[in-house]
């Protein structure tokens, strides 16, 4: 039987603690890749030596850093995530991002635009909307509407929100709010690297976590 890694279920993370060849081999869950997957792990990290993949890594490597602080003699985060982005994307000196929204987030978007603006980028949106297009047009069918079949409803339309932020020659794509499912194909349609600023949660105010933290909302989820 093939064995896949499952170390969200490990309680031990020797990998956080231990450099590899310190770890005997003994000491691991069984399902760990680094007991039974060494070889895809190795041909993994040697791309961290070509150029694209560096580019990215080693800012981001900093990125993390930058948002530590010593508080009062505890180490604690101090960036909020909308900064990581920023300092992030001046690290890789870009120049032009790009934001593809939800309609539902136009605030949340527009407050995100005036930061990025303000820390000096040029900024390209594109609402999930842009084409106007009846929801059927994109192969859903009229029952598959959230309001009344055979009354337009607008197309959430992710890969027409890629193709603009391609054109506009974004170095960065940011999603905000995107739908479960949306964000995957915008994801796979945006030429420049992708990165989420808000996940879109309708119940819990864009705060998934909430979800796994509460009984109450535990329910919805089993349910
Ligand atoms: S890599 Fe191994 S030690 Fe690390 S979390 Fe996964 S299972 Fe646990």
């Amino acid at each position: 039987m093939k064995v896949y890694p499952q170390c969200a279920e490990c309680s031990s993370f020797h990998c956080s603690r231990v450099p590899l060849e310190k770890i005997d081999d003994t000491v691991l869950p069984s399902f760990c890749p680094m007991k039974n997957m060494k070889e895809t792990i190795q041909s993994a990290i040697t791309k961290y030596g070509e150029d694209h993949v560096k580019r990215i890594y080693v800012p981001a490597t900093i990125t993390e850093k930058k948002a530590y602080q010593v508080v009062r003699g505890v180490l604690m985060g101090v960036l909020p995530r909308i900064k990581e982005l920023i300092e992030f994307a001046k690290l890789v000196d870009a120049k032009k991002l790009g934001l593809a929204f939800c309609v539902g987030l136009r605030d949340e978007a527009a407050r995100t635009v005036a930061f990025l603006k303000e820390a000096g980028f040029t900024v390209a949106s594109v609402c999930c909307k842009c084409g106007a297009v009846d929801k059927t047009e994109l192969g859903a069918a009229e029952d598959h509407k959230i309001g009344a079949a055979f009354q337009f409803e607008a197309a959430c339309n992710p890969i027409v929100q890629a193709q603009l932020l391609n054109e506009a020659e974004t170095e960065i794509n940011v999603i905000v709010g995107l739908c479960v499912g949306h964000d995957m194909l915008f994801t796979i349609h945006s030429k420049a690297p992708v990165t989420t600023l808000i996940v879109k949660d309708r119940l819990l105010g864009h705060n998934p976590v909430a979800a796994l933290y509460s009984n109450y909302h535990k329910h919805v989820v089993k349910s």
